[in-house]
This record gives structure tokens, C-alpha cells and sequence, in this order.
């Protein structure tokens, strides 16, 4: 059960609450997040819910029996929007394309894909600065220093960063230059760094593990949401199957499920869920029908020459004709 209370609720209508709850035997979790306080009820008592809902210090309570709860559309029913400031937001109706190259490379290519963001009018660039990479002799990202900079570029052109995060030891640091924190496939149930993310008030993007359920996913974003960082957001980037044709198989079930599972916004990712660059529109297209709330793309302004994942990114003309197409299909997908 999850109680949300009342702001400035009394102490003496909060000790209420407590009494019915030891009276049902339910002990509590309390988590006070950006925007409300709410108590993690956990018993195996049946009881009347009346007898909670209608005590002063409760704005609201509902029965969950998921093991993820904060994060699931049983408590919260309508949709949650993620609120990047200046008017950016990711959810609830609102969408957002994010590109960018795998890696941030060089001062002149933030500059080159800036350019080409504004002019698109696209207002979140993508970008590694650690880059986990599956060979150690690979370039593993430019790491703070090119954080600053990118940041700086950035800020000044009024774009957004979204940048993965791979250790604890990072956020700190990376917290001042970033509007997003991406947790990467491979951290998706590192549950150290999830704890240390639910304590910032970034959002985050939790991208789904390569063999993780949905269920796992929906878990690994309550350990954020459980710690006070109510601003999560959902990410599909492909699972690894038997299938070799491509390089992860892109889960577009995840899509909808995900989105009756949860309250939080879903973000496709489409360049690594199929891996292979002549299909990434095509399958950025079918994640808008499926109700993806945000894209993230690869892109650069010369792919081969990327260094990194440049099999499965677009182009500067081939990104400019995925922006027009998804307007095309936003539209569509608004009428249904
Ligand atoms: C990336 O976004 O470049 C990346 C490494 O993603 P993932 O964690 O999904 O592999
Ligand atoms: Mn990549």
C-alpha cells in the first residue's frame, strides 16, 4: 500500500495514520521525494482501505502488490511528464527527439551537431563522455574534461545533455553539467549507483539490461524513485535473443506494457535496439505508433569516420529526414 500525506499535514493527524497502521500491522518505508512525501506500506493484513483514505493527514492511498510500487500506474493513474525546465519535457502528451553521436569526440563535432540540432529544433543532444565499451583497448570517452566543455557549448546554444553515468563516484562531479544522467544497459540493476541516483535531482534515463525483463527494468527504476528522484524515465534499447541479423533484437511490446505498467515516461532507443544504420528510422517510426514518449538517436556528421558505434548512426541528411518523418508520425499517432 502506498499512503501519500498531505503537505503540512499535523503532527497529531500524522500519528493517526500511525496508529490504524500498527493496529492493521503494516510497517512503513517514508520517502520524500521532489515533490511529495509519501509512506511504502508493507503487511499482509486485510483490512478496509476507507479506514486510511479517510484520515486527515492522507491526500491519497492505493493498494500495490507489485514489487515495484512508487513507479507503477496502480498508485499514480495518469502519466507522469519529466520537467527539464525551459519549457523541455518528456511525457504526459509532451515528446522529445534526443540526438547526438555515441561519444563526444572533439570540440568542433559538439559544435557541428549543435548547429544541426537548432536548426532542427531539436532541444536534448545525446553523447558519451564514459563510454563502456567492450574491449579495454577501445575509446572509452573523453570523461570530465569534455563534459565541461560539451556542457558549455551547450548551455550557451540552450540545448540539453543527456550522458551516461557509470560509477557513483561520478555523479558528484557530472551532476552541475548534465540535465539527464543515462544509466547504460549494463548498469541497468547496479543497484549502488541507482541508490546514489534517486539521492540528485537530475532526471535519469534507465536504459532496460540486454537480458532484462520488464519487471526488472520497473524494479530498478523504484530503487531511484524509492531514495527521492521522482524524475525517471523508462528506456528500451534492445535485448540480446538468438537472433543474429541484427545486433539486438529492439522489444517494441516493451513499449505499450511498459507504459500500462508504469506512470513513467518511455524513451525508444532505436540505434543500439537494432544496431545496423539503414533500419534505425524505421524502427524509430514504430516506436512512436507503439507510444514512446521520447526518441534517442545516434548521429554524426560523418558516421564512418565515428568513434564510436558508427554502424548504427544516421547521417546529418538521413537524421534531418527522421525529424520530418517523426513529426509526420507524432501527428498521426495523435489522431488515433
Ligand atoms: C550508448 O547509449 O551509447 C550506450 C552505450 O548504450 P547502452 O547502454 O544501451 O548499450
Ligand atoms: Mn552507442
Amino acid at each position: 500500500m502506498i499512503i501519500q500525506l498531505e503537505s503540512g499535514a499535523s503532527q497529531q493527524a500524522i500519528a493517526e495514520v500511525e496508529a490504524v497502521l500498527s493496529d492493521i500491522g503494516y510497517k512503513k518505508n517514508e520517502i520524500s521525494t521532489q515533490f511529495a512525501k509519501y509512506w511504502v506500506c508493507i503487511g499482509k493484513n486485510e483490512f478496509d482501505i476507507r479506514r486510511i483514505g479517510s484520515l486527515a493527514a492522507v491526500s491519497d492511498v492505493h493498494r500495490v502488490s507489485d514489487s515495484f510500487k512508487l513507479v507503477s500506474s496502480k498508485w499514480k493513474v495518469g502519466p507522469s511528464c519529466v520537467d527539464l525546465g525551459d519549457g523541455v519535457k518528456i511525457g504526459g502528451g509532451h515528446f522529445q527527439t534526443m540526438m547526438g553521436p555515441c561519444s563526444i569526440e572533439s570540440d568542433a563535432q559538439i559544435e557541428e551537431t549543435i548547429a544541426f540540432l537548432k536548426n532542427n529544433n531539436i532541444k536534448i543532444m545525446r553523447g558519451g563522455v564514459y563510454k563502456p565499451r567492450s574491449s579495454p583497448y577501445s575509446f572509452r570517452g573523453l570523461g570530465q574534461d569534455g563534459l565541461k566543455i560539451w556542457s558549455e557549448i551547450a548551455k550557451e546554444a540552450g540545448v540539453k545533455i543527456v550522458t551516461e553515468v557509470m560509477q557513483v563516484s561520478q555523479i558528484e562531479a557530472m551532476a552541475d553539467y548534465v540535465d539527464i544522467f543515462q544509466v547504460g544497459a549494463r548498469n541497468s540493476q547496479n543497484f549502488n549507483l541507482l541508490d546514489a541516483l534517486g539521492q540528485v535531482d537530475t532526471a535519469v534515463l534507465l536504459k532496460r539490461g540486454m537480458s532484462g525483463t520488464l519487471d526488472e527494468l520497473l524494479s530498478s527504476a523504484e530503487y531511484i524513485f524509492s531514495h527521492g528522484n521522482e524524475k525517471v524515465m523508462l528506456c528500451e534499447r534492445g535485448i540480446r535473443t538468438y537472433e543474429t541479423a541484427y545486433r539486438n533484437t529492439f522489444d517494441i511490446n516493451a513499449i505499450p506494457i511498459l507504459k500500462e505498467k508504469s506512470h513513467l515516461p518511455v524513451v525508444s532507443d532505436p540505434s543500439h535496439g537494432v544496431g545496423i544504420r539503414k533500419y534505425v528510422s524505421s524502427v524509430t517510426l514504430s516506436s512512436i505508433m507503439a507510444g514512446a514518449d521520447a526518441a534517442i538517436v545516434e548521429i554524426h556528421s560523418c558516421p564512418q569516420k565515428a568513434f564510436s558505434d558508427g554502424q548504427q548512426t544516421l547521417d546529418f541528411n538521413q537524421a534531418e529526414k527522421l525529424i520530418s518523418d517523426i513529426d509526420k508520425v507524432r501527428k498521426l499517432y495523435s489522431e488515433l
